[in-house]
């Protein structure tokens, strides 16, 4: 057997104790892809996971959110999902996902909620193809897991972050729906915030954020956001409903957008929005955190609700077009404040979960 090179990857033992092991990096196998990995941000959920908070995932190799280059393809890969031709020494985005297009959601045509989609990953790294998670020097593309290539031109920085949250907004939008005559609130402005305000503000809708921070509600500014209200000025929820209400004609956003995280935001967002008005349940994702919430007044008020957990693979594409289409028009250069060297990820995530960065990407060093 030819001698194979080796790369290095993170993991995660049990909660807060990672570790970084070197591996041979496999062969792509007949359909799949062997890339290095470009930039791999260090998102939400995986503080989530590396404090030991998410349902599924409490160990194995980290990271999900990345740009990669292709090092070896399948014999049988020849196109990205969109039938593009892919070649070695391209950029991808891939899925952090499969789509097994087999199981019981996706027969249904629900390929978001795929009961397979997490089969790949965060597994441990001994297991072969070792490279399961995009915070390594590799990362391992399998069959069933969508990816695109990378528009020519569009900064590696900004398109590292496709795969994660903005497909996620798009995706989550399109479910809810969102028109030039919407007046839609955003309930928080970290990643999905930022990203809501520019998707709602790119159908015609007018946007307003509740937040409390203030590097946050500058952030929602530079997004373009119409109406901020400060959480710490208008500090009960009677007040910002009032406040939401004030700034929509006396009704309330037609649209309610909860990208905050936290149960009471949920609770809170019904009253936030109109009668007859859409809610969109996207930020909390950890199960078994409760909230007070009023029924009654859901009814009274026939708010319909919806929920979104990960995207059509699809989407994923639109989101390296919006971001092709729209980088220029909103700052998200800014968006990843921090880099770091792919072996210092334990200082990467201990300064993302102090807040202290807003977002850091990790770089490994072969990459350009
Ligand atoms: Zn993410
Ligand atoms: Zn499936």
């Amino acid at each position: 057997m030819a001698h194979r090179p080796t790369g290095k990857l993170v993991y995660l033992d049990e909660p807060e104790e990672i570790q970084i092991e070197e591996h041979e990096v496999p062969e792509p196998g007949p359909d799949g892809i062997l890339t290095e990995v470009v930039r791999a941000n260090v998102c939400g959920s995986e503080l989530h996971i590396w404090k030991g908070h998410h349902p599924e995932v409490k160990e194995g190799v980290l990271g999900h959110e990345a740009l990669c280059r292709v090092s070896e393809l399948g014999a049988n890969v020849d196109t990205d999902y969109a039938g593009q031709p892919v070649a070695e020494g391209d950029l991808i985005a891939p899925a952090y996902f499969i789509t097994c297009r087999k199981c019981a959601a996706c027969q249904r045509g629900q390929f978001n909620l795929c009961e397979n989609a997490y089969e790949n990953w965060s597994k441990p790294p001994e297991e072969p193809p070792h490279f399961h998670g995009t915070f390594g020097t590799h990362y391992f593309v399998h069959p069933d897991q969508y990816f695109y290539k990378v528009p020519e031109g569009l900064d590696p920085g900004i398109a590292a972050g496709a795969n994660c949250a903005l497909s996620q907004v798009l995706y989550g939008i399109d479910e809810i729906g969102v028109g030039s005559d919407d007046t839609v609130v955003v309930q928080g402005a970290g990643g999905l915030g930022l990203n809501a305000i520019a998707v709602a503000n790119e159908r015609g809708a007018e946007t307003i954020v509740v937040e409390g921070v203030d590097r946050r509600l500058d952030r929602a500014e530079a997004f373009g956001v119409d109406h901020t209200v400060d959480f710490r000025e208008y500090d009960t929820v009677e007040a910002r409903a009032e406040r939401v209400a004030d700034l929509t004609g006396g009704v309330g956003a037609d649209v309610g957008i909860e990208v905050a995280g936290v149960p009471a935001a949920f609770a809170e967002g019904i009253h936030l929005v109109r009668k007859g008005g859409r809610y969109l349940e996207m930020g909390n994702v950890s199960p078994g955190q409760m909230a007070d919430f009023d029924p009654g007044l859901l009814t009274r008020r026939s708010i319909r609700i919806e929920s979104a957990v990960r995207y059509d693979p699809w989407y994923l594409r639109k989101a390296l077009a919006f971001l092709d289409d729209h980088a220029d028009d909103y700052p998200y250069d800014r968006l990843i404040d921090t880099e770091f060297d792919l072996l210092d990820v334990g200082e990467a995530l201990e300064r993302s979960e102090s807040r202290d960065v807003t977002r850091a990407t990790l770089v490994p060093e072969h990459a350009d």
